[in-house]
């Protein structure tokens, strides 16, 4: 089997629509990761949303679904964005990598963070999910999508819940992934929930 390029440029569709990038992003082979993925999950939403949530790829549920945000991490976003005053529907959601990145240990696929090669070979697609939708708003949510487009030295950790300045939309904002919720201690999980909360109402309100 021939290499990858490392670069999904090669596989965007002439014709720029939602429909024509996701029919294609089907077939992407920019990267290795393709290889041990069931599907590609590209993002979901409609062209007219004025709010963009980037996660930072699919996980197990969301790979055998071919759908983003379906996993145990997406109760957590679903019930901070209701909490937030956000509808979920109004939103299109996606992630800076599409497909499932793992490595099996005991008969399970366990989540592998993307590196940054995998991360800029799949950016093209990220780039024109942005260019189709013209959000209003950006939310990245997690490290791995905020230094994707902020760069490495991006602190989730001091900026979250800040509006930045970005050329990528009028309002732009990080936060954490729903999934730390899950994988912190359970003692903690409602301050990270409401801290989440926060965060989305920022955006909520500059929105209006
Ligand atoms: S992760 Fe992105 S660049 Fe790599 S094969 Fe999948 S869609 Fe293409």
């Amino acid at each position: 089997m021939p290499e990858e390029p490392n670069d999904a440029t090669p596989f965007l569709p002439e014709r720029r629509s939602l429909a024509a990038l996701r029919e294609a992003a089907a077939k992407c082979r920019g990267c290795h990761l393709w290889r041990n993925a069931t599907q590609t999950v590209f993002g979901e939403g409609l062209k007219r949303s004025r709010l963009i949530l980037v996660g930072e790829q699919p996980g197990d549920r969301e790979d055998r679904a071919g759908r983003p945000f379906v996993g145990p991490a997406s109760r957590e976003l679903d019930r901070a964005l209701v909490a937030a005053g956000i509808e979920r529907r109004e939103a299109y959601l996606t992630n800076v990598v599409k497909h499932f990145k793992f490595e099996e240990r005991g008969g399970r696929r366990i989540h592998q963070t993307p590196k940054r090669f995998e991360v800029e070979a799949c950016r093209p697609w990220l780039d024109e999910e942005l260019k189709v939708v013209q959000p209003e708003a950006l939310v990245l949510l997690g490290a791995t999508a905020s230094k994707a487009l902020f760069g490495s030295s991006f602190r989730l950790t001091k900026h979250r819940g800040e509006l930045l300045d970005s050329d990528l939309a009028d309002i732009v904002t990080a936060t954490i992934h729903p999934s730390a919720i899950l994988r912190g201690p359970p003692e903690d999980r409602q301050a990270q929930r409401e801290a989440l909360v926060a965060d989305l109402r920022v955006v909520a309100e500059a929105l209006g």
